[in-house]
């Protein structure tokens, strides 16, 4: 899952019980022509995931050696196991990306009244640049841009009546909240793109703002300031091309004194950007602003194979099963006697998931094509996979799915697969069929608070027209939910305590861990690729679901 964001989720884990195994093997799902399916086994699984999670692999780093070794060990698996290369010879797709650091000689002052406010960096505001300059400088107005959203489909547009082009704007985090006349505005309770910190900054963007400082506040953000703190203290990496010359944050309480400077209230001005029809508000204020970068160019690869299909005409549409294969790497200045994000869970689990759906499939093809992509730098913004649907090694109106797969169940089998997400589709009904097939039930649906749906790999997808969702992934979605097999409690709590272990160097592989359920997760989503593969019909979305139409 991705960096500095969801630092409070929990995984949710699918199902399959090895009693049905045999069952769904045999079960001809409605509309396929196939009989058997592949079975996926706990040896490969397991063995791919101790190694990816090994520290030898130090942490699988974007720009690292230990990213470089899982790419060639991807790499070196995948011709083992007998996929085709997906792009022409070659197993890999090169990814350009710029990595930037903000040295601490960048500033930013405020000038405000006759008066001049110096927001201490790290502390008062974070900020960047995300345009690949090494140098950048401008004196610009500031603007209040209530949530900074322009979305047609919800005749929602806060940038009316004034051209920001040149200005640095300030913005909300999150999306309008629901009212009693419009209860289901922005999805309701759910987070809907637009509400997402990284839509801000794309967003200003094509408004052509000098730049873009989000109002930090826990709630709206769902994480404390040291999050974003944290993540703008590191080094960032943005795919080369159009970027913002500043983008961060600013902490509430400067953001009032800020505003308070300017003659206006924070809170009122936050209260007008609720209601409909909302104008932007120049403050009188304009900020004088340098950001001094180190920035290094890195190729990083994702590493793909195919599954060619049977049928003479489907064969040229293709299912794809996602997995990054990156985690956070190795910083040996770290000051802790461990050095390595193992990733084990996140997302060694997913890769070894994946190789080993594909060593079983190879020797079964469907009538459609199936692609087993290993994204990389996911956990720097998914970029691995924004860089694939700018750059497709298969057509993208040809490709019908994508099921990702990030941080698998590791607690042993549960009755119940979470499928958040797949509800925007058709494919929630083949979720279901394909669940009924395994003896299993879809976990309910609860609102998607947090945003999860926009926090892992198959989001580049969807945002590309793509039916697509993060196969498993109900835990991501608030309280999530848990209906385990086997000793549910101390399960659940198993769970539950891998919050402590997310994103830290704790998260690493134990021999001890039942698997079970990680392969009813892999088993699930390998059928529920064949029930695609092998369907009449490509899956659709439903009405108003599709992201990518939604945010232009
Ligand atoms: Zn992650």
């Amino acid at each position: 899952m991705i960096r500095y964001d969801s630092e409070s989720f929990v995984h949710m884990p699918p199902h399959f019980p090895r009693r049905f195994a045999a069952l769904a093997v045999l079960t001809a799902l409605s509309g396929s022509a196939v009989a058997a399916l592949p079975v996926v086994t706990e040896a490969p699984l397991r063995a791919h995931l101790a190694f990816l999670a090994d520290d030898l692999m130090e942490g699988r780093g974007t720009g690292q050696r230990g990213g470089s070794l899982a790419v060639r060990y991807l790499e070196t698996q995948a011709a083992a196991i007998g996929l085709r290369p997906a792009n022409g010879k070659s197993y890999l797709q090169a990814i350009n990306m710029l990595g930037q650091s903000t040295l601490p000689t960048s500033s930013m002052q405020f000038n405000v009244g006759g008066k001049t406010l110096a927001p201490r960096l790290g502390t008062d505001v974070v900020f960047a640049n995300g345009n690949g300059q090494a140098a950048t400088r401008f004196d610009a107005p500031v603007v209040f841009v209530g949530y900074g959203i322009d979305s047609p489909d919800d005749k929602w547009n806060d940038f009316a009546g004034l051209d920001v082009k040149g200005k640095l704007i300030i913005a909300m985090v999150n999306d309008p909240q629901p009212t009693a006349a419009e209860p289901n505005r922005f999805g309701g309770k759910s987070l809907t793109y637009p509400g997402r910190w990284t839509y801000k900054f794309e967003e200003a963007v094509r408004q052509g703002a000098a730049g873009i400082l989000l109002i930090h506040t826990t709630a709206s953000a769902s994480y404390p300031w040291s999050v974003p703190a944290n993540g703008f203290s590191h080094e960032q990496f943005h795919i080369a091309g159009p970027g913002n010359a500043l983008q961060g944050w600013i902490s509430e309480d400067m953001a009032r004194t800020l505003f308070a400077a300017s003659g206006q209230d924070l809170d009122t001005l936050r209260a007008q950007a609720e209601v409909r029809g909302f104008k932007p508000v120049a403050l009188s204020a304009t900020v004088r602003a340098s950001v001094d970068s180190r920035v290094r160019k890195i190729e990083e690869f994702n590493v793909a194979g195919i599954v060619p299909g049977l049928d003479p005409k489907l064969k040229d549409e293709a299912v794809i099963y996602s997995a990054h294969w990156d985690h956070l790497g190795i910083d040996p200045g770290n000051g802790k006697s461990d050095h390595i994000w193992n990733g084990a869970i996140d997302n060694a689990s997913g890769v070894a998931a994946l190789l080993a759906m594909a060593q079983v499939a190879v020797a079964n093809p469907a009538r459609r094509t199936q692609i087993f992509l290993w994204p990389c730098a996911e956990e720097q913004g998914l970029l691995g996979a924004l860089g694939y649907v700018r750059a497709p090694l298969w057509p993208l109106d040809q490709t019908v799915a994508d099921l990702n797969l990030d941080s698998l169940n590791f607690v042993g089998t549960t009755r119940a697969i979470g499928v958040a997400g797949s509800e925007r589709s058709s494919l929630y009904a083949t979720s279901g069929e394909v669940a009924k097939a395994m003896g299993l039930r879809l976990a309910p649906s609860v609102p998607d608070l947090g945003g999860a749906y926009f926090r892992a790999d198959h989001f580049q997808f969807a945002k590309a027209g793509i039916p697509a969702f993060n196969v498993g992934s109900a835990v991501f979605s608030g309280d999530g939910y848990f209906d385990f097999e086997k000793e549910p409690a101390a399960a659940k709590a198993r769970m539950v305590a891998f919050n402590k272990d997310y994103h830290q160097v704790s998260d690493e592989y134990r021999p001890e861990w039942d698997l079970s359920g990680m392969v009813q997760q892999a088993q699930f989503t390998l059928n529920l690729g064949y029930a695609v593969a092998n369907g009449a019909a490509r899956p659709t979305w439903k009405p108003g679901q599709q992201v990518g139409k939604a945010v232009r």
